[in-house]
């Protein structure tokens, strides 16, 4: 009897452990995912997506296609060391241009998140534009999505339709909004995303900034990382949190 309960300790504790880090391993994973530096599944033939958010994504554009609108993903899934080369290369050329330090920093997070930040780290973010007017250069500018803008019919469609699919604008141009400026071509998959920015929270952020080779980091002080969290990585629109 007694080596039968000293047996039943010996499996509740082996359990338990087992268990317990399967916690930690699946926090670690998340951590890193989320972060844009683990290998996460993506989907996708010219672009990246979780495996929802694709299919929101194909659905969506079918309709659009069946109307007349020809949808294209212009970014999606962006790794950790992509979202390091914008940031470092934004920051040398800012450098050159004779901004201090803090300018500079204010400067490129008017579009640009600090590496580990970015809601394209997550697979479930793009940023969206119609494939068929000749636009050239850079195709992400907000009055190309504006009324007899090229991309005011894709503008206008997006705004009626996306919501049925999950699809929600994140940095709107709302007055009470905060943070990044207005981006009239960022779409959320919501019913994911959602959650991943509440796990997204819990990471230590200036730590994993300390560990890495990011341009003007000692300017990211603790203070700095906790306003920059509450005004840019939550100044989004409520459509996407709530
Ligand atoms: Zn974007």
């Amino acid at each position: 009897m007694k080596c039968l309960n000293i047996l039943l300790l010996i499996l509740l504790f082996n359990n338990v452990l087992i268990v317990k880090s399967q916690i930690i391993s699946n926090k670690t994973s998340s951590t890193l995912i989320l972060t844009g530096q683990g290998n996460p599944i993506l989907h996708g033939k010219n672009y990246k997506l979780t495996k929802e958010a694709s299919q929101a994504y194909q659905k969506m554009k079918s309709t659009a296609k069946k109307e007349g609108l020809n949808l294209k993903i212009a970014s999606s899934h962006r790794a950790f060391d992509r979202q390091v080369a914008i940031w470092n290369y934004k920051y040398s050329k800012n450098m050159e241009a004779d901004m201090t330090p803090e300018e500079n920093i204010k400067k490129i997070i008017e579009y640009s998140t600090i590496p580990g930040t970015s809601r394209h780290h997550w697979g479930t973010e793009i940023d969206l534009i119609d494939a068929d007017p000749e636009v050239e250069g850079d195709v992400l500018l907000t009055p190309l999505f504006e009324e007899n803008g090229p991309y005011a019919s894709l503008n206008n469609w997006l705004k009626k339709n996306a919501h049925k699919y999950g699809f929600y604008l994140v940095y709107t141009n709302e007055e009470s909004r905060t943070g990044f400026k207005y981006e009239p071509w960022h779409y959320s998959y919501v019913p994911q995303s959602k959650r991943f920015l509440k796990e997204f929270l819990d990471i230590n952020i200036k730590e994993l900034i300390n560990s890495k080779k990011i341009l003007g980091k000692e300017y990211l002080s603790e203070d700095f990382i906790e306003k920059y969290i509450n005004e840019y990585v939550l100044g989004v629109s409520k459509k996407v949190i709530e």
